[in-house]
């Protein structure tokens, strides 16, 4: 999926669903995408996961995990539900191991082109390219001060490797 795409599908996604401000309400996207959130004992290794059937999708999220982390879980379920389900084919289920936030450059094939475009989506969904590009200016933010870098990821609740990979993505950040 190309950059634009990425970029132009998120934004479309939140504009439709009423959720495009700062920090994105990334449940109540889901939820208004027709996905149910629920927090759950996934143990160690799981990060999150999207079931979907008959038209409906639920995502169970790390209960055991950081808010930041469960926000970019659900985020990337999310863009697997935008992305991956096939709506004729049910049930569907997506089992993410271990979601992080990874660079575009990393290389990839098969299915793993499937969770970098997820991360990707993801990303762009929980961080808009817009609204970084307004917060930057309305608060006047200096980048290369890793204080304003940590003070911009607050405000998007993500962490702030996810905000500085989504900076470094959208070549604000060097
Ligand atoms: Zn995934």
């Amino acid at each position: 999926m190309s950059k634009q795409n990425t970029e132009e599908l998120a934004e479309q996604s939140l504009r439709n669903s009423g959720m495009y401000r700062v920090p994105v309400a990334i449940e109540v996207l889901a939820n208004k995408l027709n996905l149910t959130t629920q927090a759950a004992e996934l143990g160690d290794n799981v990060s999150g996961v999207l079931v979907v059937e008959n038209g409906r999708g639920a995502i169970a999220y790390n209960s055991d995990h950081a808010v930041v982390r469960q926000r970019f879980t659900i985020a990337h379920e999310i863009a697997h539900y935008l992305l991956h389900v096939e709506k004729n084919r049910e049930p569907q289920l997506f089992i993410d191991k271990y979601v992080a936030f990874r660079s575009d450059t990393d290389s990839s094939s098969g299915s793993e082109q499937d969770e970098v475009d997820a991360n990707k989506l993801g990303a762009a969904l929980l961080i808009p390219g817009t609204l970084v590009l307004e917060q930057i200016k309305k608060h006047q933010l200096d980048l290369d001060d890793d204080e304003d870098v940590t003070l911009l990821a607050k405000q998007f609740q993500v962490s702030v490797i996810a905000m500085t990979h989504r900076l470094t993505n959208l070549r604000l950040l060097r």
